[in-house]
């Protein structure tokens, strides 16, 4: 129960109920105002007009306005007690504006945690698509949790429920996203007769 994910988890199993469609509005709403009073976004790291730095809570769903102590480094988000830390992905191409408790073992969120294979970042082109893939994946999360279906990562969490992504990108020289369907005759096939390794051809 260290990370915000946890903690969120724990209270949907007590209650066991899910929250009601007026509920969910808040949680689903991608604009947010900072501290000065300006709107700021979803992904935003950082207000614009203020300069502060910005971070999103997964367990009230929602943009925060950050202040850091000057003591122990630790952030602290406006309307709550506990010291923060950044997702470790926040520097990276990812972008990742959301927050971890300071104490939590863990350096990555519940969003980035998901993430079993990334792409060779390297390749400047890779790291284009992978902070656009990063911010969907955060969007698809947040609303997963706010209607209440539990999102576990299957990397490290829960390798039997869990959910984990493998960003992966076709070679140069090899399979095109435009390749054509297998012919009709393989595709009716019972399933049980298919060679184990079928998918993995098309993969
Ligand atoms: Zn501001
Ligand atoms: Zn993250």
């Amino acid at each position: 129960m260290t990370d915000l994910l946890q903690t969120l988890g724990v209270g949907l199993d007590a209650t066991g109920e899910r929250p009601t469609p007026d509920a969910r509005i808040p949680h689903h709403s991608r604009a947010y105002r900072c501290r000065c009073g300006a709107a700021v976004f979803f992904d935003n790291t950082r207000c614009l007009a203020c300069q502060s730095e910005l971070g999103y809570l997964l367990d009230e769903g929602r943009l925060a306005t950050l202040e850091q102590s000057s003591e122990s480094r630790a952030w602290r988000a406006d309307g709550r007690s506990e010291p923060l830390k950044f997702c470790a992905n926040r520097q990276a191409a990812a972008a990742c504006n959301w927050m971890l408790f300071a104490a939590s073992p863990k350096t990555h969120c519940a969003a980035c945690r998901l993430n079993h294979a990334i792409p060779d970042l390297g390749d400047a082109e890779n790291v284009r698509y992978w902070r656009a893939l990063e911010g969907a994946k955060r969007r698809l999360v947040s609303q997963l949790i706010a209607m209440g279906l539990p999102v576990r990562s299957k990397a490290d969490e829960d390798p039997e429920k869990g959910v984990m992504f493998d960003f992966l990108r076709s070679p140069k020289d090899g399979p095109r996203p435009s390749r054509k369907c297998p012919p009709r005759a393989a595709s009716t096939r019972s399933r049980r007769s298919r060679p184990r390794n079928d998918f993995a051809s098309w993969a």
